[in-house]
């Protein structure tokens, strides 16, 4: 049996004095993946060694829909250059956060077309951060065909509706941490009628820690918490949930089934 961390942010500071550690309980806990991802410039090149020194990391680049007023005219040649490392599996993450708002709403749209197209270009599925912007990233994600490439659509929080759409398109949905809130019962729902088939479980970390560990930073060894709710909601075997989920991460993330441990 083993899990998979579809997503989370090992080069973030709160990593820095122990990552050894979180990655040591990771695998103590079965998870055989991490799939670290390097949201801006100051951090691919840590998002890289870190990938390149660990077999179970691999590092997903792109810029994040925070920092997208940052981009100016070396930032996509560098990506490009970046993004031939071999333990770059995807690109990401982008997309739009109107809830937060810390890049202007016009410049996180056309850099997400943009990244999109870069994407393309380089082969690889996307991963799609969509906070408070369903619409938006539909629309785009349409236009732009970003599904090209398959993709996720990480921490997951639009309705059922837009779940389908996504995976029609060719995306995969990734849950996270906040599955297992006290008021997720209307995202449990929504969780509940999205196929197996079609999900991943993620931690987001150092983010949305699930419980019974909320307040805490979170680690990818939390990302059983995550996968028992699903179980739970589903009512499936954890085992079942960790070897669907497995088996959907590896297929996006375009791991065969050779480099299995
Ligand atoms: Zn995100
Ligand atoms: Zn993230």
């Amino acid at each position: 049996m083993m899990l998979i961390d579809s997503h989370a942010h090992l080069e973030m500071p709160e990593f820095e004095s122990d990552l050894e550690e979180v990655i040591r309980r990771a695998k103590a806990s079965r998870v055989g993946y991490i799939f670290t991802v390097g949201t801006e410039k100051k951090d691919w090149q840590r998002t890289l060694e870190i990938a390149g020194s660990h077999p179970s990391v691999y590092a997903i680049l792109g810029v994040h829909p925070h920092n997208a007023k940052e981009i100016n005219d070396q930032t996509y040649g560098t990506l490009r250059d970046l993004c031939r490392n071999e333990k770059v599996k995807a690109y990401g993450e982008i997309g739009l956060d109107f809830f937060r708002n810390l890049s202007p709403r016009d410049i996180q749209v056309e850099r997400f077309r943009q990244q999109i197209g870069l994407a393309r270009d380089l082969g690889l599925p996307i991963i799609v951060h969509d906070r408070e912007a369903h619409q938006e990233t539909l629309e785009i994600l349409e236009s732009e065909k970003g599904g090209d490439h398959g993709g996720i659509i990480h921490c997951f929080s639009g309705d059922y509706e837009m779940a389908r759409k996504c995976i029609d398109m060719g995306f995969c949905i990734s849950v996270a941490g906040s599955i297992t809130f006290n008021k997720a019962a209307r995202f449990q729902e929504i969780v509940k009628r999205i196929p197996l088939d079609d999900l991943l479980v993620e931690t987001d970390a150092p983010f949305l820690t699930p419980v019974p560990f909320r307040g805490k930073r979170n680690e990818p060894s939390f990302v059983r918490y995550t996968a028992q709710k699903v179980a739970e909601i589903k009512n499936v075997s954890f085992e079942t949930v960790a070897e669907v989920t497995t088996k959907n991460a590896l297929r996006v993330y375009g791991l065969g089934k050779s480099s299995w441990k």
